[in-house]
């Protein structure tokens, strides 16, 4: 592979939309990435996700959002089975049932290598049933995407929320393809290397080469994060040791730079909506939760459609006061946005184009003493190496 320089293939997010157009490939640390420098001839590069996020610093924290709820599926099954409360599966299952779509494009774990995942064009309701759960593992949900879509059909597509806010810029570049009616999407931290993935093996005994299931978390909120060999032995470690101790250590570089990470460009958003003790996320195991974001009309009427059809149940929220303790890292990442992207430019480190002053406003909700840790952390680790 050609050593590229530019921005875009120093903070590519992995969505696959451009493998449409030029050679991809998987990098060494599993991430999708194209082969060659992108040429704005060939695919217009303003939709990658360095360039197109920083259009949303100025919505607010949270970005644009018509209404908020808790919620779960009122499926036993779904919800026990799902990441969180099982919303993004009763979603792509009701709009399947009901014949408002004829597929789903989504991530499934890949059959030849349960720590990698390979992107899936679903039509039937078990298909999505079997996808449900979070990967903290590599994904290019966009792959392929432009070539195989038919214009006479109707599509969702569920991705990272990079994914969607590059192919939500797509379409509103490119009208032909409003048939992909909806894009929902999860909160998202980042995503974890397949170095990372070894770690994590490591630190569960499992010889890679003899893994035959693995699941992140789910059957149960969060659940353990499960590895079963081809002998049938069984390794389990919490949920919180397998993300907080290795797998959130080693992402992309852009999830460091992210800034919608609580899916801004989506019709409906979904994250953990963690119960609160002493203003912190709690992971004792619960039955499941999502905090749903409804982004826009469309996602919103959805909402409320399944949930007078009895597919969900709903909690609308008054104040999104609580997300500041429910997603601590999300919080983290906007508000001290403004102090790391300053160290790298001062540094003359690439940055994705944000514009300082409107990270300038949200760097007051954490103390100046945190701005000058950030700022004195992230030049350190440029010094060091560890940020190039
Ligand atoms: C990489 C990653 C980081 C996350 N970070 C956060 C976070 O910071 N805060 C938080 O609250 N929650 C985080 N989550 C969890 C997720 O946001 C919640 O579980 C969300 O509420 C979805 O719950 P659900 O029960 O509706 O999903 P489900 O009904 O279980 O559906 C999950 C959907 O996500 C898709 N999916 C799973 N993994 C991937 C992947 N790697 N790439 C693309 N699509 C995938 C599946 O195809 C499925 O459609 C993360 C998940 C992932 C995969
Ligand atoms: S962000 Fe997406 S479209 Fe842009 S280079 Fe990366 S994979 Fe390609
Ligand atoms: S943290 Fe942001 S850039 Fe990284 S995978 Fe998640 S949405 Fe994409």
């Amino acid at each position: 592979m050609a050593k590229l320089s530019n921005l875009e293939e120093k903070y590519c997010c992995g969505c696959g939309l451009c493998n449409n157009f030029l050679e991809g490939m998987i990098d060494e640390k599993g991430y999708f990435r194209p082969c060659k420098e992108l040429d704005s001839q060939e695919f217009d590069k303003s939709v990658c996700y360095c360039n197109s996020m920083v259009k949303s610093t100025n919505k607010g924290l949270w970005g644009e959002i018509k209404e908020a709820y808790f919620g779960y599926s009122t499926d036993e099954n779904i919800r026990k089975k799902a990441s969180s409360g099982g919303i993004l599966t009763a979603l792509a299952c009701y709009l399947l049932r009901k014949k408002e779509i004829d597929c789903v494009i989504q991530v499934k774990v890949n059959k030849n290598n349960p720590l990698t995942t390979e992107t899936v064009w679903n039509t039937n309701e078990n298909e999505v049933i079997n996808c449900c759960g979070s990967r903290y593992t590599a994904s290019a949900s966009l792959i392929d995407i432009l070539k195989k879509i038919e214009f006479s059909k109707k599509y969702a597509v569920i991705g990272k929320p990079c994914d969607i806010r590059v192919l939500r810029e797509y379409i509103n570049l490119h009208k032909e393809y409003e048939n992909i009616i909806y894009l929902f999407t999860f909160f998202c931290a980042g995503t974890p290397s397949k170095q990372a993935n070894s770690k994590l093996m490591e630190r569960m005994n499992i010889d890679e080469n003899e893994l035959k299931h693995f699941t992140y978390r789910g059957n149960g909120w969060p659940g353990k994060t499960t590895g079963i060999t081809n002998k049938g032995e069984v390794s389990t470690i919490e949920y919180e040791e397998s993300w907080g101790k290795v797998l959130g250590r080693d992402i992309q570089n852009i999830c460091r730079f992210c800034w919608e990470g609580v899916g801004e460009a989506a019709d409906i958003s979904c994250g953990d909506g963690w119960y609160l003790k002493d203003n912190k996320p709690s992971f004792e195991e619960s039955d499941g939760r999502n905090i749903i974001l409804a982004r826009t009309e469309k996602g919103n009427n959805l909402l409320k459609k399944l949930f007078n059809e009895g597919e969900i149940q709903l909690e609308k929220l008054d104040s999104l006061d609580c997300l500041k303790y429910m997603q601590p890292g999300q919080y983290m990442r906007k508000s001290s946005m403004f102090a790391s992207i300053l160290a790298m430019k001062l540094m003359l480190k690439k940055v994705p184009n944000y514009n300082m002053l409107s990270l300038l406003k949200y760097s007051k909700n954490i103390s100046i003493k945190t701005n000058f840790k950030i700022f004195f952390g992230t030049l350190k680790r440029i010094i060091k190496g560890r940020i190039k």
